[in-house]
């Protein structure tokens, strides 16, 4: 593109989001169609929630102290004068659903999953946008850690379809609200310690949510959360039976993982379970998923007690490593000459799609030769010529452009030879 035919930079697309093009776009088709096909064979199905929520939402969902709700939100008022955020993750917003229509009283499994964008205001680095995309599973109403591993062996199946090879698995239980109160405490009297080595969000971390502060990625605060007292000392019997299960299990579905004990990840509503998958290949931002069990959260917003347990894996960064090579598309250029074999080629080119030939049409004065030129440009498959000769026969000619062959055939017989039959 020349300089001049660029957008104005303020009708550029804006910074931290991406246009996907034809010609990527197939392999994210691919990546859907994977997901779709993997979930529903455990049982999952779809659930679509809007953009769009009341920004208590994700207050309330993500928590008050997390980074994403503390810096990263787009909020904005309405013109009823409403404060509504664009998503920054999904889980909140199948919890509503749930609520909203009571999804508990339906006899399916409460099993989701969705796949769309979600929003972050952070700083776009390599891995890193301000629109991303996601794929979103999440499970109701199960509390045995059977399922706890079998959300991280489906992960894992996933990755393995979608040729992701060198990933790790790490796990970590942070307990729950039981437990975690005695932890917190040892940690924000630890931070206090350490205080002045902290950044100052971090000192701030310190006093309202001091788990925060192993998200932080600054080297400094790294160091000293590195000192700090681990969860596994202060887990009550109930989340170190429940983790040793999760472990178990793993071992049965013969996963391969770490226990990390500092994955607290970013986000204030999870209890026990956490997990990631990390890659080899991505530099700084290596998550390719995460997630965990979220066992108050429906009660805390108001509807049943019902605990839940999900993932979040991010598009981008999987199809950054991802070995997927969709398929080829086999599409049929159609070229005729004049008026009445353009018509008869459009009647042929109707008949072809609906019986699954991709037809490519263009409305353009054309000669034989700038036809066969341009087929060769979209790199079609077959060429199907209709003069006038063709059409007083009622045979066409079809060019097949990778071989040269050519034969002619009623539009039946052309068909059959299209479809390989
Ligand atoms: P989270 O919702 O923060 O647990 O993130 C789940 C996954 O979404 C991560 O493991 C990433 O793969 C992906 N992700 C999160 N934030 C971003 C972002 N700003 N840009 C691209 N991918 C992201």
């Amino acid at each position: 593109m020349t300089e001049d035919a660029s957008p104005k930079k303020e009708l550029a697309a804006i910074k931290g989001t991406k246009d996907i093009l034809p010609g990527e776009v197939e392999k994210w088709q691919a990546l859907e169609g994977l997901a779709r096909e993997t979930f529903e064979l455990y049982g999952y199905r779809e659930l679509r929630a809007p953009l769009l929520e009341a920004t208590e939402l994700f207050e309330k969902g993500t928590g008050e102290t997390s980074d994403i709700v503390t810096k990263e939100m787009y909020t904005f008022t309405d013109k009823g004068g409403r404060s509504l955020t664009l998503r920054p993750e999904y889980t909140p917003s199948v919890v509503r659903a749930i609520i909203e229509h009571r999804l508990d009283l339906q006899p399916e499994p409460m099993r989701y999953y969705y796949m769309g964008p979600m929003f972050r205001y952070d700083k776009p680095q390599k891995g890193r946008y301000r629109q991303f995309h996601q794929v979103d599973i999440e499970v109701f109403g199960e509390k045995d850690a059977a399922v706890d591993a079998e959300v991280i062996e489906m992960a894992d199946t996933l990755l393995r379809k979608l040729g992701v090879e060198e990933r790790e698995t790490l796990v970590n239980s942070v307990g729950c609200r039981a437990c975690r109160p005695a932890y917190s405490q040892a940690l924000r009297a630890e931070a206090q310690k350490r205080k002045n080595d902290l950044c100052p969000d971090c000192q701030r971390k310190a006093e309202t949510n001091p788990l925060r502060i192993f998200d932080c990625k600054v080297e400094s605060c790294q160091t000293v959360a590195r000192s700090f007292p681990l969860i596994q000392d202060f887990l009550c019997g109930e989340c170190i039976s429940h983790f040793n299960k999760l472990l178990l299990f793993l071992n049965q579905y013969r996963i391969i993982y770490r226990v990390e004990p500092r994955l607290v990840r970013g986000i204030d509503y999870y209890t026990k379970t956490t997990f990631e998958i990390v890659s080899g290949h991505l530099g700084a931002q290596n998550a390719l998923l995460g997630g965990g069990r979220y066992d108050d959260m429906m009660k805390e917003f108001g509807g049943p007690d019902i605990c839940g347990i999900g993932f979040a894996m991010g598009m981008e960064r999987v199809l950054a490593v991802a070995e997927l090579a969709p398929a080829k598309r086999k599409s049929l250029y159609l070229a005729y000459l004049g008026e009445e074999a353009k018509k008869a080629g459009l009647e042929l080119a109707r008949f072809l799609r609906a019986n699954g030939v991709e037809c490519l049409v263009e409305f353009k004065d054309r000669g034989m030769k700038a036809h066969f030129g341009r087929a060769n440009k979209l790199e079609a498959a077959w060429v199907l010529i209709v003069g006038e000769d063709e059409m007083k026969k009622g045979r066409f000619g079809l060019k097949e452009m990778a071989t040269g062959r050519q034969v002619d055939g009623t539009r039946d017989e052309l068909l059959t030879i299209l479809r390989g039959e």
